[in-house]
């Protein structure tokens, strides 16, 4: 007599149960978006506990983020009930890994050197120090030898699992030709500290397996089953790490989707997930098409996007839900426009004004944002419209270190007896200023009972400081002297100090000279700033606003919108989604495809894949026309995505009026702005002939609304994209 399935397998589909049941051997499950992938490996566990296959300390399972480690133990609690004590070893690859290591740290080492159990992990500013200091014991000057780029080189090289001994020669050479030698002392400086970093995490384990036969067999022997999230991410490391482990019971399931492979720019090979087959020989591949997710038009959207891409493994997708709404897109003249515009649109949503949605909760809506820039803009926004949001993922816009030095720059200014603000920024970029200059300063500072900056001022006067460190305090004093000044004159412009004392203090320069790759995003993040500016009359009203902004609550119950980047949003989803900026340059990224060409373009194609497959009911793309930086237009095209999109699943909806007086005055307001822009006639008339604009225009054909052509002495571009549909 064939026994009633347990409940908790009755939820699933006939494939998803195929997943689930197969439990000994090898399984690939390969599927889209959507189809329940991560349900069905939540349920297997679940399957392996009720059915008494393993105890839970023998199911190792890996997530992709700490978060999702969480929901997948809520999940299973929720499936079990009481009836199995404890829990699997669920967590990242670098929360499982830790663990391992404390157990073995006295096996890592070099002979002379080893690991203690209680061994510090060093997040990126400890590396990032660290390796200053040995760059500088070589004598290599900082300037043209940046610690982040090295920094990126060895977490390169930890992605691989290439330990200092096993570097490839040509490798050691790089950095020209310190490479190896100051990753060997990083390694060395490292075990002195009893401490690794994150990279040291997965490749210390992978070497101690390898060198300690006995050690992995004991781990191999207690990992009845593996199980894998998200596997088309995984690295060479964790690759190795894996194959390691699941040699002896060869009980391992992995589940990914090749075309939502975005961390390619991390060391992520999607050939793991194309190799498995042949790893496991006689792997059983399950593929799920049911998508569970999201409405017809939110896949079809999607599924003809990442059509475009080459080399797919291809996939069908299928779902029972109703239409529903298309997906809509709309361009906005500026990125503080589309801002405002999201903002409104929300409320709407939450007041239950909007067509075929009903009330939308707060919790049910996302903001996914290429780069971390584009949060400012919603953050300010939300902000003055009281809008609860979160940030998922990162620090705030407010809080990131680039923007705190730049804020302690403009305090500074404002208020010169800001202590925090000078000790923040004295030496930041580095002026020569050491530990016992600083001192001097304070000391002085005690006496005259003044505040910092005017004690600099003194200890400069009196001659308290010599050398290097003091032609560098007087220029930096005299600097803020007149910034001072420039701050108090009502008639001069905030928005060019802003950028004066950026520039004039050499902080801009110090991230162009650095060639790590976060300074470019940090440059970004800069620009963002003073563009924030100009939304207010003086630096002091844009300081009141931000301590507003940073002193909200984080910890708040409520309903919260929430803010994060696409690669952070992977595996989530949302039953409404905006997905702002898709601009050329801005997404697909011009850095991306720069770097790595077709294949970069390609990468952002699966990441716009990612963005609209989070979508249950109702994806929302958007883009500007204008982005302002250092408070120059820039105008930028519609992303090729936009292109790319099948037509019969997007409606294009009208841009509002804008600043209260339509499209004439928004045209006046280019016109304006027509001296600094840097387009050409010749650029102008290749608007015309891009798709973009043509696309534009046949749409705007089937609306009946006229494409306005704008006269040619103005913003051409900008103008294009505002004129979509818009009705005057
Ligand atoms: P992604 O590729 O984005 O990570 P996924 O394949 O992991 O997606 P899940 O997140 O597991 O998909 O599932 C998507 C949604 O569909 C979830 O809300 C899940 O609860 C639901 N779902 C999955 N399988 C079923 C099913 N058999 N019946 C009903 N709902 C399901
Ligand atoms: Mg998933």
């Amino acid at each position: 007599i064939a026994a009633r399935p347990a409940p908790y397998l009755e939820g699933l589909n006939a494939a998803q149960r195929a997943a689930v049941e197969t439990l000994e051997g090898p399984v690939l499950m390969l599927a889209g978006a959507g189809t329940g992938k991560t349900r069905a490996l939540t349920t297997r566990i679940a399957h392996l506990l009720m059915l008494g296959k393993a105890r839970p300390g023998q199911i190792l399972a890996v997530t992709f983020t700490n978060k999702a480690a969480r929901e997948m133990k809520d999940r299973i609690a929720a499936l079990l009930g009481e009836t199995v004590e404890g829990m699997p070893w669920l967590g990242t690859f670098h929360s499982i890994c830790v663990k391992i290591l404390r157990r073995h740290a006295e096996l890592i080492g070099n002979g002379e050197l080893h690991l203690k159990p209680a061994f510090t992990i060093l997040d990126t500013d400890d590396q990032i120090r660290l390796l200053k200091q040995l760059i500088q014991a070589e004598n290599l000057d900082e300037k043209r030898w940046p610690a982040r780029q090295l920094a990126h080189l060895i977490d390169g090289w930890k992605n691989r699992c290439l330990p200092p001994s096993n570097l490839p020669k040509r490798e050691k050479a790089a950095f020209d030709g310190w490479g190896g030698r100051l990753y060997a002392a990083y390694q060395e400086r490292l075990l002195s500290l009893n401490a690794v970093d994150f990279g040291d995490l997965l490749m210390h384990c992978v070497t101690l397996f390898q060198a300690h036969p006995d050690v992995l067999k004991s781990w191999q022997e207690r990992f009845r089953y593996i199980l894998v999230d998200e596997y088309q991410d995984t690295n060479v490391a964790q690759y190795m790490w894996l194959r390691l482990l699941a040699q002896a019971h060869r009980n391992i399931c992995c589940v990914g989707d090749d075309d939502q492979s975005i961390y390619g720019w991390r060391g992520a090979e999607v050939g793991n997930i194309l190799r498995f087959e042949q790893d496991f020989p006689g792997a059983q591949v399950v593929r799920l098409e049911q998508n569970y997710r999201s409405t017809p038009q939110i896949l079809s959207a999607a599924s003809g996007l990442i059509a475009a891409n080459s080399g797919r493994l291809g996939k069908t997708l299928w779902t029972e839900a109703e239409a529903g709404e298309k997906v809509r897109l709309i361009g906005h003249w500026d990125s503080e426009a589309e801002a405002r515009w999201i903002g409104e649109e929300i409320e709407a949503f939450q007041g239950g004004h909007r067509a075929g949605l009903g009330k939308v909760s707060l919790d049910d809506i996302a903001i996914l944002v290429r780069a971390s820039h584009q949060m400012r803009a919603f953050e300010d926004r939300f902000m003055t419209i009281g809008l609860p949001y979160r940030v998922i993922g990162g620090p705030r816009f407010y809080e990131r270190a680039e923007i705190r030095d730049a804020m302690a720059y403009f305090r500074l200014v404002v208020s010169p007896a800001d202590d925090l603000a000078f000790e923040r920024i004295v030496n930041t970029p580095k002026r020569g200023l050491g530990d016992k200059a600083l001192q001097t300063i304070q000391t002085v500072a005690r006496r005259h009972g003044v505040p910092l900056l005017e004690a600099a001022r003194i200890a400069v006067e009196e001659g308290q400081l010599t050398g290097k460190g003091l032609v560098n305090l007087r220029d930096f004093v005299a600097a803020l002297g007149r910034w001072h000044a420039d701050a108090l004159d009502a008639g001069a412009s905030h928005i060019e100090l802003a950028e004066r004392i950026l520039d004039e203090s050499g902080y801009t320069a110090m991230w162009q000279n650095d060639k790590s790759p976060d300074a470019p995003g940090r440059l970004d993040n800069l620009k963002e700033l003073v563009k924030a500016l100009e939304e207010f009359d003086n630096l002091q009203g844009f300081l009141e606003h931000v301590a507003l902004v940073m002193d909200r609550d984080e910890g708040e119950a409520g309903e919260e919108v929430s803010i994060m980047t696409l690669h952070g949003a992977k595996g989530l989803e949302f039953p409404v989604v905006f997905l702002p900026g898709w601009e050329d340059g801005l997404f697909p990224n011009q850095r991306a495809m720069d770097e790595n060409g077709t294949k970069g373009l390609e990468e952002e194609r699966r990441l716009a894949y990612v963005g609209i497959t989070r979508a249950e009911r109702l994806a929302v793309i958007s883009f500007a026309g204008n982005r302002r930086l250092y408070g120059q237009w820039q105008s930028s095209m519609p992303s090729r995505f936009i292109d790319e999109l099948p037509e019969e699943h997007i409606e294009i909806l009208t841009p509002p009026g804008l600043y209260g007086g339509g499209y004439g005055a928004a045209m006046a307001f280019a016109g304006a702005n027509a001296g600094t822009d840097m387009h050409d006639r010749a650029a102008q008339a290749d608007v015309y002939n891009s798709p973009g604009w043509k696309r534009m225009q046949a749409r705007a054909a089937e609306r009946k609304a006229p494409v306005r052509r704008a006269p040619v002495t103005i913003d051409t571009e900008a103008a294009a994209h505002f004129s979509v549909g818009d009705k005057v």
